[in-house]
């Protein structure tokens, strides 16, 4: 703390030294600063003092003995094109500075009118997950996963759609992402395990062969710590029995902190439940983690099985991931299997199950 509130003060002197007498230069909060440049007639002109902050702030800062770097993000908002007061003006040059910041390091954004609807429209967007959220407009539909050896169904995985009252059934790339900024997603994602949990249940009550049901857990929920007690729960109250529960992760997800999701892991694998690496081969991995991580599965991520039949690289990362997979004693599943031809690669390469559209599309429980 006491570094920071000197990096901060130096940070404050940086800036002051960096406008013009007549400026104006305020600490709005956190790390945010706030400069308000006077008596100026064209948006150009404020670039020079822009550039100035930013360079004298990309400098070393050497504190109590160690050297710190920083950058910094400038959105700029024009009185009285962005604004007529001042909280419209600090908002306008809040979006800005966002936009700036997600552009890199050290950038700076004017404000557009495409950012207000942006803003607004995701403002629409969080109201109607909220209500989603309440209301429970969230379904979930079931992919089967073929094992290649036997042709039977051996387990589904639960994928989540979102059923708009205005737009119709979604599917998550409209919403999942907004589930994360708002922070919706480990409520939705309690729900996901419950609903999923009871359905294969069911399915075990009525069915001889029972079948294991895969759930993806984002990053985000990942890192909730009462995962462990929801999966816990679930299963509890759905008398699921663990071993047919299989947590889908990716490898960001895992490998942001290693040591950290292997405690996890191994929590989990306490638990009882199993664990499949998602979309394997599109992040990366290090294999000495990989290695020692309580692991039951790879799935290939569907690009290399969409391109293996194609004269390119898809067939030999395919294979690799295969050969990686089976030597570490995982089972390895090609998910996004479409065509005979993928599906005879797949098979021949070694793949113990399959999952795409050639054999089903995902779907609601009552259509299956
Ligand atoms: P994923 O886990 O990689 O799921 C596989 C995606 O591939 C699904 O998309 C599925 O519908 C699609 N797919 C299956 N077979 C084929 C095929 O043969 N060809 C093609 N082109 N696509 C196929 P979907 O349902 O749109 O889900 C997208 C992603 O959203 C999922 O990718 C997963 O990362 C995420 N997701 C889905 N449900 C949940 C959930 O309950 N919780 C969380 N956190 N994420 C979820
Ligand atoms: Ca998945
Ligand atoms: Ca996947």
């Amino acid at each position: 703390h006491e570094v920071g509130d000197k990096l901060l003060v130096e940070v404050a002197r940086r800036i002051r030294a960096a406008v013009r007498e007549q400026d104006t230069v305020a600490r709005l909060g956190g790390d945010e600063f706030a400069v308000v440049l006077e008596g100026v007639s064209e948006a150009k002109e404020v670039l020079p003092v822009i550039e100035r902050i930013i360079d004298s702030l990309a400098e070393v800062t050497t504190i109590g003995g160690h050297e710190i770097n920083s950058s910094t993000s400038v959105g700029i908002a024009m009185f009285p094109e962005n604004g007529s007061n001042l909280s419209e003006l600090l908002r306008a040059a809040d979006l800005a500075m966002y936009q700036a910041k997600s552009s890199g390091r050290g950038r700076y954004q004017f404000f557009a009118d495409a950012m207000q609807e942006e803003a607004q429209s995701r403002h629409a967007l969080e109201w109607a997950l909220r209500r989603a959220t309440e209301r429970g407009e969230f379904q979930l539909v079931y992919q089967p996963q073929i094992c290649l050896r036997t042709g039977r169904v051996i387990g589904v995985e639960a994928l989540l759609r979102w059923m708009n009252p205005t737009r119709g059934l979604l599917t998550p790339y409209h919403f999942i992402a907004g589930l994360e900024e708002f922070g919706l997603i480990n409520e939705v994602g309690e729900w996901v395990l419950q609903t999923a949990c009871e359905q294969v249940r069911s399915w075990h009550d009525i069915e001889l062969e029972p079948m294991r049901i895969g759930v993806n857990v984002s990053a985000q929920q990942f890192e909730d710590p009462m995962l462990i007690d929801k999966i816990r729960g679930a299963l509890k109250e759905t008398k699921l029995p663990p071993e047919f529960l299989e947590i889908e992760l990716t490898e960001s997800c895992l490998m942001s902190d290693p040591r950290e999701a292997g405690a996890l892991l191994r929590e989990l694998r306490q638990v009882g439940v199993r664990i499949a690496i998602d979309d394997f081969g599109t992040g990366y991995s290090s294999l000495t983690y990989l290695h020692d991580f309580p692991l039951n599965a790879l799935k290939i991520d569907k690009n290399f099985v969409q391109s293996v039949e194609a004269n390119d690289r898809g067939g030999p990362i395919a294979n690799m991931i295969v050969g990686l997979g089976k030597n570490l004693g995982l089972d390895v599943v090609a998910e996004g299997v479409e065509t005979e031809g993928q599906l005879e690669y797949v098979r021949n390469h070694g793949c113990d199950i399959a999952q795409g559209y050639l054999y089903a599309r995902p779907e609601a429980p009552e259509t299956m």
